[in-house]
Parts: C-alpha cells; structure tokens; sequence
C-alpha cells in the first residue's frame, strides 16, 4: 500500500508541518503521518503568532522559504508591532490570528505541494536496524519504509492532563495522548523527562460586557509577517480587550489551592516560568492585588474568547466563579475550561546540530518533544529537521545557521549544548548578536541561504537583493541630499531637535535619535519627494541601518571574532579524559554532547573560559 518514503514525518502540529513542507519542496517523497487530519496545525494554546523574539523567527522562518510567515498573515485577525518605543533589535511583529483558518490554510498549503502525502493514524513505534531508522509502525500494525524519520509529537507522548483533582490521559483537550515512542526511545538508550504546560479557560464573547474593558486596537498601519507578495496588510482589524483580575478572584481562586494539582504534588514536570498560571502568579507575587487579562477574539467568524493570562488547571467550578468576579465578566459563560498537562520530552543535548539525533542515525526530533514550548519555536525547529533530513539522504552537506545568522541558530545551539530544564521559549536576550537578527531584516540575512539549499524562491532572493541595493543607494543618497538650517530650525522646533547652523547632509541629520524619514520628509520638498517613492518596509531598514550603524558594525566585528572560534574544528575521535587539566565537569560534558568546534564548547554549561584556554592550547593553538 505505501511505497517507500524519502521522509516520513510523525505529527502534523507547526513542527511537522514546517518539516513536510521544507522536504517536500526540496524534492523528497515525504508522508505526514498523524493522528488525526482534522487538527493538522492546531494552535493548542493563544491564538496568535509572534511576539517579542518569536517574530523575528517568524520572520526567518519565511525568509528561508517556510510558511508560518505567510499562513500567520492569511489568517490574521490583529497586527501589532511591539516594542516600537525601544531599540529596533526589539521590535517584534505579533498578529492575533482565526485558529481555525490558520489551521485550515495550513492544511490547504499541505495539500498543494504534489510531494506530501497523509496518512491518518497513531504512530506508536519506530523500526530501527542497526543503529539506523528504517521506517515507522502504525496502532493499526502497518510498518511504512522511510529513509529518514522526523519525531514531531509536541505535547502528546504520555499525555495526561490535569483539572483539579482529575486527571486523564491525553496530548490535548480531547485528543489521545501517544503511548509507545517513549517507551522504545528509552529502551534505545535514550534519556527522557516530563514537562507540563497549561491553558486557560475559552468564554462566550456574547457574555461579556466589553464597555467595562480597555479596548486594544491593532496598529494604524498594520504590517503582515511575509516578506514575499504572496499576502497582503490587513484591511479591517479586530479588537482585544484588557481587564484585570482582582482580590475577589485571588480569594476564590485559592479555595481551590487544595485541589490543585500544581500545588498537591500530583503535576511532577516542570512548567514555563515565564508563562506561569494564574494560581502560580497569585502564589508567587501575593503582594499584587491584580493580574492583567487579555480578551483575545478567536477569529473573524466566532464568539470565543481566549482568555489570555488566567491559565489555570483548578477545579472547572473554581474557574467559573472566579471568572464571574472580573471586571466585564460578570455575566460570564465557559466553553472550556483551563488545564494543564503534563508530557515526557527528550533532553536536546542527546541531538546533533542538524536536528538528527546521536544515538539513531537519520532520526531527528523537532519542536516541543526537545524540551521547547510555542508555536514558533517548534516551526522553527521543523524547518531545519525537513531541511536536514533531506540533505542528509542527499549525501549534501548539512545546513547549519549561526548564533550571528539567526535566532533560529540561537536557539538550536541552546538547546544541544545547555539543554534545558524547564520549557525552553525564546526571549531577544538570549541572542548576543540581536542588533544583527532584527525583524526588518530577516529576508537579508535569510533568503539567499534558503535559495541556495533550493527552498527558497528565486522571486524571495530578487526581492532581497533588491531590498539590499535600495538600502545601499538611500544611505548613500541622504549623503550628497542636503538640508538648509533654517529649514531644521523652524520645521523641527517640535522635536527638541538642537539648531543646525550649516547646511546638513540628511544622512547626519537622521541620526540624531528624535528624527525619522517622516521628520525629514517635511524639511526640503526635494527630500520628500526622494523619500516618498520607497516602501515603508524599504525606509525603515534604511533608517534603522543609519541610526545604528556603529552598533552594528561592532557587532559585526565582533560575530567573525566568534565565527574565528567555530573554524578551530575538534577531531570526531578526540579522548577528552586525555587532557589532564581540564575541569572533570568539562571532560563530562564534552564526552556526552562531542563539540565538533572550539566555538561550539565554549557554550555548553559548566565549560569555563579556562577550560576553553586549555582545549586551545591541546589543539595546538
Ligand atoms: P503540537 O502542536 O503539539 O503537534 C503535535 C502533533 O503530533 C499533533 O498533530 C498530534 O496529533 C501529532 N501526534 C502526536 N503524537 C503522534 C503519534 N504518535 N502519531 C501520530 N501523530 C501524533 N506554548 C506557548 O508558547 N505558550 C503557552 O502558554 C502554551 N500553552 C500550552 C498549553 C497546552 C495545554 C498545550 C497543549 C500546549 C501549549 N503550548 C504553549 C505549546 C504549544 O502548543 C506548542 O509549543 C506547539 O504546539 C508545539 O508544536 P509541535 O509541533 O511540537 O507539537
């Protein structure tokens, strides 16, 4: 019934959806195998994409030939760009998104690529020969061949979910937890670990009385995630609403503290800090008398209200009262309550840079099953599984992107050198080079890479390049293009601008921090009209490349010094317990994760800067 695959991805959620699509377009025969086809890039939790770090991946994602770019602006609800009041390095893209369009979309994209075929079913083994993977075995006890296998199981392997005091197998509000793959992993040699994350209750929009909440409209002028023509801005946006929880709620909420299952010792995995629930906040800063809440529509078409910042897995009729006492909510009615669950994850260190795992040779692991939490994280991580999947049976080199490159380098190289012990999400500061790995330019960075492994689009890489020489020309323009000091004096008195006493270039000009090209468009008819025939997309690259120039260029600096350290290679046999001096940590982590570069162990935990000294000077330099 099934010929033998190129690829067989396991799990259709933002991983293995990135990871089909990645190797089917590069040319392999891939087959999406799961569970159940209706759910096909379900967004489990928020209904959004992007945010603070998480948009410049999704950026990269679509600038490497990915699709969470271009499906995120298909079923956009709500564009923001935040952070616009601090450095560029932080602005970050965030759209609310139609849950169910974005999963509809994404299976419709699934479907238009002739190289993905499904099969709908529970995966519940792997067929391994000698060390190698050779194919998959099917809950209906189907064996299906493939040359190489992508694990993509997200929240699912020994699912069991928590409300209150009851607890049931599952990988996510009604759907079966995946039982099986765990078991033969670990029996295989590998280490496994339990997480747990949690979700907030879903409300009846038509319950609630949005004149007692703060509206949150999206941006005047809203942007879209993909670089390519293929999606357009927004026209029409929908609101959110902001309200705040209150001591009321705080004292229901803790009448259900007993029955928790955070709090009675029933959860045991370790969950995000940086997105805790609301009994957790209520726990963990008793002095605050109240939590923001984010009213979040669904999509265009529903009534359901994410109710974003109460995640909470107490008592279903806790959470109802509790509700009840928040400002709008008064008259409030649940769909669906909050709940937590809990599943196992195999520690990342156990990975290779490319995604493909130590012990099982073209096996590779993506998104939350490596310890991860998010939509983007996991995309991210499917996009480089499907990539090096498929150069792997190619016998192409792999494809790897720096901590300078890319967030998405960042966060690999994070994750297989310091692993993690808790859900793993991107923040900016985990990236040192961020000035370089900013949202506006993703597509420069990004595109020719992704052209040159033949994924992304030849009319991506034009439009880079092209985006690259306007930048050029504008910088150097604003030079020779000139401004007048009365001009400065009387046009700009509102921007505490300091009077300009000789004639200016306009590049000088655009770098003190209170102007911008709109600024600048009022000073001289000439320069407006020179600036008024770029994209907005086009100026602002312009302008962050001359405001921050030296930063940047630091930074650049300061990347090749680093990049110098990732060229000392260590050989793939090299006996660390040969080198007496290193630290006995060290010579233990060296001996499990096998750094290929000089680079790459100076960032795994525990190595200290002397022990990177003493591994230099045994590699003889
Ligand atoms: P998933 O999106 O979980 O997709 C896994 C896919 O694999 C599914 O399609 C499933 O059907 C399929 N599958 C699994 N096992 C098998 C099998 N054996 N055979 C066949 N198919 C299989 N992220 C945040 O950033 N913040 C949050 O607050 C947050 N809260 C969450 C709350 C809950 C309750 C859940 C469930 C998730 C939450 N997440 C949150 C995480 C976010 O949903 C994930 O990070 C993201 O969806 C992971 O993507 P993935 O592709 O790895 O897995």
């Amino acid at each position: 019934m099934f010929q033998e695959y190129d690829v067989i991805v396991v799990g259709g959620g933002h991983a293995g959806c990135e990871a089909a699509a990645a190797a089917a377009n590069m040319g392999s025969k891939v087959l999406l195998a799961t569970m159940n086809m209706n759910t096909i890039a379900q967004m489990s939790c928020n209904p959004a994409m992007g945010g603070v770090a998480k948009g410049q991946i999704v950026r990269e994602i679509d600038a490497l030939g990915g699709y969470s770019g271009i499906i995120s602006d298909k079923s956009m609800i709500q564009f923001r760009m935040l952070n616009k009041s601090k450095g560029p390095a932080m602005w970050s893209p965030r759209s609310q998104n139609d849950r169910m369009k974005f999963a509809e979309e994404w299976r419709l994209q699934l479907e238009r690529i002739p190289n993905v075929d499904f099969w709908q079913e529970m995966v519940n083994g792997l067929v391994v020969e000698n060390n190698k993977v050779t194919g998959i075995q099917t809950g209906m006890g189907l064996t299906i061949k493939a040359k190489s296998v992508v694990l993509t199981n997200g929240t699912f392997l020994n699912g069991l979910i928590h409300i209150g005091e009851k607890q049931f197998g599952g990988g996510r509000s009604a759907e079966r937890a995946s039982k099986g793959i765990t078991e033969q992993l670990v029996q295989l040699g590998f280490e496994a670990g339990r997480m747990k994350t949690g979700t907030p209750p879903r409300v009846d929009g038509r319950s609630l009385d949005y004149s007692k909440m703060e509206e949150q409209k999206g941006d005047e002028l809203p942007e879209k995630f993909s670089f390519s023509n293929e999606t357009s801005p927004l026209k029409e946006q929908r609101s959110c609403y902001i309200t705040y929880t209150n001591p009321t709620v705080h004292e229901i909420l803790e009448t259900g503290f007993e029955k928790s299952p955070m709090f009675n010792g029933r959860i045991k995995g370790l969950g995000p800090r940086y997105c805790p629930s609301i009994e957790d906040k209520i726990n963990r800063f008793a002095e605050r008398d109240r939590h923001q809440i984010f009213v979040e529509p669904e999509g265009w078409n529903t009534v359901e209200i994410y109710v974003n910042g109460f995640s909470t897995s107490l008592p279903e009729e806790v959470q109802y009262k509790a509700l009840k006492q928040i400002q709008g909510f008064e008259n409030v009615k649940m769909f669906r309550p909050g709940y937590a669950i809990e599943y196992d994850f195999f520690p990342p260190t156990q990975l290779n840079i490319t995604l493909e795992t130590k012990l099982i040779e073209n096996l590779y692991f993506a998104g939350q099953i490596n310890g991860t939490t998010g939509y983007e994280e996991a995309a991210c991580q499917g996009l480089m599984a499907g990539i090096n999947a498929h150069l792997k049976i190619n016998h192409q080199e792999p494809f790897i992107l720096s901590r300078s490159q890319a967030y998405i380098g960042v966060l690999i190289d994070d994750l297989i050198n310091k692993g993690t012990e808790e859900p793993y999400r991107m923040f900016t500061s985990r990236a040192e080079h961020r000035i370089l790995l900013r949202q506006d330019n993703a597509d420069i960075r990004l595109s020719p890479l992704g052209h040159a492994i033949g994924l992304a689009s030849e009319e991506r890489l034009r439009k880079a390049e092209e985006k690259q020489k306007h930048i050029d020309q504008i910088v150097n323009d604003l030079k020779s293009l000139k401004v007048k000091p009365t001009q400065i004096n009387d046009e700009l008195k509102n921007y505490k601008s300091a009077p300009i006493k000789e004639t200016t270039a306009a590049y000088n000009i655009l770098k003190r921090p209170e102007i911008t090209f709109n600024e600048l468009k009022m000073l001289e008819k000439e320069l407006g009209n020179y600036i008024s025939q770029y994209e907005p997309s086009i100026l602002e690259a312009s302008e962050i490349s001359i405001k921050y120039e030296s930063y940047i260029e630091k930074e650049h600096q300061l990347a090749e010094k680093m990049n110098n350290l990732e060229d000392l290679k260590i050989g793939e046999g090299l006996d660390f317990s040969l080198i007496p001096a290193l630290s006995a940590e060290a010579k233990e982590k060296f001996k499990k994760i096998k750094p290929k570069t000089l680079g790459q162990a100076s960032r795994i935990s525990g190595v200290s800067p002397a022990d990177i000294s003493i591994l230099m000077v045994y590699l003889g330099r």
